[in-house]
């Protein structure tokens, strides 16, 4: 499927212009966690489903890191998300804070990296230091899973996949001038930086953060 004009647009700004803050991808994708874990938690709260009875057990987020295939995996077991979700969430800018992010751009003709701290660019900052990304997501409640993959140059792909457990995961294989992401210490260093206010445990390679 292609991307929204709008969302290409973003995606070629976000992937070659800024490259001064690289590193607050980290804290986008554990943020994203972060808030399904909340709606996760709410659901199960107000009982509109999708969170299930066992709300409040294994909520947390694992990252884990791998040298040799030089990739960097971040999964949450927060709600989750559906197969059209995925198209409105990662296909389009659909939130305000992204297209305020665009229109910035365009008016005040700011450099990015500027911009890029106002705002955060959220999911989209991955194509920064990924050359894929892979997203497999099953909402909470439901059996089946789905598997997205763009490499951010204006299209992505989305299939149903299996051994998905519920909550998202999302692969990012690095780009091979971005080793650094895929090593342990360096991405223990980030999260202590840029992820201390995330109120659910961090595990990377297992160890809490
Ligand atoms: P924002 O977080 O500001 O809404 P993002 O670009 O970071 O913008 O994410 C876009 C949307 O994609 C989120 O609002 C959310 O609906 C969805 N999303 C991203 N990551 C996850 C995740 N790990 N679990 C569930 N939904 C997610
Ligand atoms: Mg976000």
């Amino acid at each position: 499927m292609e991307f929204q004009a709008e969302t290409k647009r973003l995606l070629s700004i976000v992937a070659n212009s800024l490259y001064t803050d690289k590193e607050v991808f980290v804290r986008e994708l554990v943020s994203n966690a972060s808030d399904a874990l909340e709606k996760r938690r709410y659901a199960a709260l107000t009982g509109g489903g999708g969170g299930g009875e066992e709300a409040g057990s294994n909520m947390e987020i694992s990252i884990t890191t791998n040298k040799d295939a030089n990739t960097l995996t971040i999964a949450d077991t927060g709600i989750g998300m559906s197969r059209e979700e995925l198209i409105d969430n990662l296909g389009t800018i659909a939130r305000s804070g992204t297209k305020a992010f665009a229109q910035n751009l365009q008016e005040k003709g700011e450099a990015a990296a500027n911009v890029i701290g106002q705002f955060g660019v959220g999911f989209y900052a991955v194509f920064m230091v990924a050359d894929e990304v892979t997203v497999y997501s099953r909402k909470h409640g439901s059996d089946v899973a789905h598997c997205w993959r763009s490499t951010g140059d204006g299209s992505y792909a989305l299939s149903e996949a299996t051994n998905v457990e519920p909550g998202t995961t999302i692969v990012l294989k690095l780009k091979s001038t971005e080793t650094n992401f895929s090593q342990r210490f360096h991405i223990e260093q980030n999260i202590r930086k840029y992820s201390n206010f995330v109120g659910f445990p961090i595990t990377v390679d297992g160890t809490r953060v």
